[in-house]
C-alpha cells in the first residue's frame, strides 16, 4: 500500500529553521513520491492562547513559507482546519475512545502548558492531540512527517486508530512518525526552537534582523570553541546551526573556528545561515496573495471530498 503523508503547522507566525529541519525537508522530498496534505492548524491557535490574533495574515504567510521552500500545490494539497467540517466532527467519536488520564499524561501538553502565558488551562489544551488525530486520520495519513515534540501525538493518533478499529471494524491504518534530520532544533535561549517563544531564526527575515538576533545569543567567553551538549549548550547549539546549514558536522565547524572565540563563532553562524536562506528567501517574493488564495480554495476543497468519504466510512462503521 502507498503512504499518504499528513502534517502540518499552526498559523502562529512565520516558519523557522526548526521547522525547516524537523519537517519541512523530509515534506519536499516526500511530495514527489507520495500523496500529501499539509494542515494550516488553524483551529489549534486558540489551544494555548485567547484569540486566534492576526489569523489571515498568518495563513497567508505560513503559504508564503511552504511556497519558498519549495512546497509545490500542484502536488501537496495545503488546506485549513476550519475549512473542513467534517474532519473536525471525526474528534467526537475519537473523544470517547480515550481516557482523561491519558489526555492528562501527555509530555508535549504539560511542556506547552508551562511555557503557556494563559491564567487559565484551556480543555482544548488537554484534547488537541486527539484532534490531531482527526487531522491524519481523515485522509488515512500513514507517514507523518513531525518533529520530536509531536511524537507524543502521534502515539496518541495510533491509540486512537486502534481502538476505533477494535470496537467497529478496521477503518484507519496505524500512521508512523518521520522525524527529520534534526527532531529538536533549540532556539537562541536553549529552548526548542518556537515560533511563540520568541527564540527562532525565521525563513522569512532579513540577513540584518538574523544577524540581530545571533548577535544577541548567549555563548560563554572560553576561546576555543567546541562541541559539547553538556558542559557548552549555548554555542553547541550555534555549531549545530551553523552545521545544518552548511551540510557539515558541528564538530568539524568547531574546528574551523579553533581560538576564534564567541565572535568568530557568530561571525560563521550568521553567515552559514543567511547564505542557506537565501533561495528560500528570494522564492517567497515570487508569489502573489493572490496565488495563496487560489491555493487554499483548492486545497480546502479537494480536503473536503475526502473528509466526506471518510466521515461516511465512520459513521457507517458506528451504526449510524
Ligand atoms: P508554536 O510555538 O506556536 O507551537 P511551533 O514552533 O511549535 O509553534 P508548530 O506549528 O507547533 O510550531 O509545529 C509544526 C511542526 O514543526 C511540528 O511537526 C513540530 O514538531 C515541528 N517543529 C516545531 N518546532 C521544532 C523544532 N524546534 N525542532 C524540530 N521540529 C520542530
Ligand atoms: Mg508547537
Amino acid at each position: 500500500m502507498k503512504d499518504v503523508v499528513l502534517t502540518g503547522d499552526r498559523p502562529t507566525g512565520p516558519l523557522h529553521l526548526g521547522h525547516y529541519f524537523g519537517s519541512l525537508a523530509n515534506r519536499v522530498r516526500l511530495q514527489d513520491v507520495h500523496p500529501m496534505y499539509v494542515l494550516i492548524a488553524d483551529y489549534q491557535v486558540i489551544t494555548d492562547r485567547d484569540l486566534p490574533g492576526r489569523i489571515q495574515r498568518n495563513i497567508t504567510e505560513l503559504l508564503l513559507d511552504y511556497l519558498a521552500v519549495g512546497l509545490d500545490p500542484a502536488k501537496v494539497t495545503i488546506f485549513r482546519h476550519s475549512a473542513v467540517p467534517e474532519l473536525n466532527q471525526l474528534l467526537l467519536p475519537f473523544l470517547s475512545l480515550v481516557s482523561v488520564a491519558e489526555l492528562q499524561r501527555n509530555p508535549t501538553v504539560k511542556d506547552e502548558i508551562a511555557h503557556s502565558s494563559q491564567r487559565a488551562v484551556s480543555g482544548l489544551m488537554f484534547t488537541y492531540p486527539v484532534h490531531q488525530a482527526a487531522d491524519i486520520l481523515f485522509c488515512k495519513g500513514t507517514l507523518v512527517p513531525v518533529g520530536k515534540d509531536q511524537l507524543p501525538h502521534v502515539e496518541m493518533t495510533r491509540l486512537v486508530a486502534r481502538r476505533f478499529n477494535e470496537r467497529y471494524g478496521e477503518v484507519f491504518p496505524l500512521p508512523e512518525a518521520m522525524m527529520g534530520e534534526h527532531p529538536l532544533l533549540r532556539g537562541l535561549d536553549g529552548g526548542k526552537m518556537s515560533k511563540s517563544r520568541g527564540n527562532a531564526i525565521t525563513l522569512s527575515a532579513t540577513e540584518d534582523e538574523t544577524a540581530a538576533l545571533i548577535r544577541k545569543a548567549r555563548t560563554d567567553s572560553d576561546r576555543l570553541i567546541t562541541f559539547d551538549e553538556t558542559h557548552r549548550p549555548e554555542v553547541a547549539n550555534l555549531l549545530t546551526l551553523a552545521a545544518l546549514c552548511l551540510g557539515r558536522s558541528p564538530q568539524d565547524v568547531a574546528e574551523e573556528i579553533g581560538y576564534g572565540g564567541a565572535a568568530a563563532l557568530k561571525r560563521l553562524v550568521t553567515e552559514a545561515v543567511n547564505e542557506f536562506l537565501c533561495p528560500i528567501r528570494k522564492r517567497r517574493k515570487e508569489h502573489s496573495e493572490q496565488d495563496v488564495r487560489q491555493i487554499l480554495a483548492d486545497g480546502d476543497e479537494r480536503a473536503r471530498e475526502r473528509a466526506v468519504v471518510t466521515l461516511d466510512e465512520v459513521r457507517a462503521a458506528m451504526g449510524f
